[in-house]
């Protein structure tokens, strides 16, 4: 049905629609507010787009695919992205300087993890 396609086709900001961000099994979507804000100051900086592989995940979804129990994605907090034509390390050294809760650096699938987690800081590197 044409009108399912557009679920979630909703732009949140110049670069960012509302459906880059939902889980691929089932459409829903979290997605906090200061995670979003750091995606477009992000965004802002890199001037590339940045490619979502991994938003808000439902808790089938998250399981199917093994993602660990607590995970950020469940509650809104987190995504992974990607970003052409620019190294992980350039892109992680960004990503700090911007000031993420989480950085995941996942050199062999060549993608980051970010979040906004309330608690300390965590980085860890795969
Ligand atoms: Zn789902
Ligand atoms: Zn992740």
């Amino acid at each position: 049905m044409e009108m399912l396609n557009e679920i979630n086709d909703i732009s949140i900001a110049k670069h960012f629609k509302l459906s880059e961000f939902a889980c691929p099994c089932c459409k829903r979507v979290i997605l906090h507010p200061r995670l979003l804000k750091k995606l477009i100051e992000l965004r802002g900086i890199i001037e590339r787009p940045i490619y979502i592989t991994s938003g808000y995940r439902c808790p089938e979804y998250n399981q199917k695919i093994g993602g660990v129990v607590n995970s950020y994605h469940l509650i809104g907090l987190a995504v992974d992205i990607k970003v052409k034509d620019i190294s992980l390390i350039d892109l992680l050294e960004i990503c700090e300087e911007i000031g993420f809760g989480g950085i995941g650096f996942y050199e062999k699938k060549n993608f980051l993890h970010l979040d906004v987690r309330p608690t300390k800081r965590a980085r860890w590197r795969e």
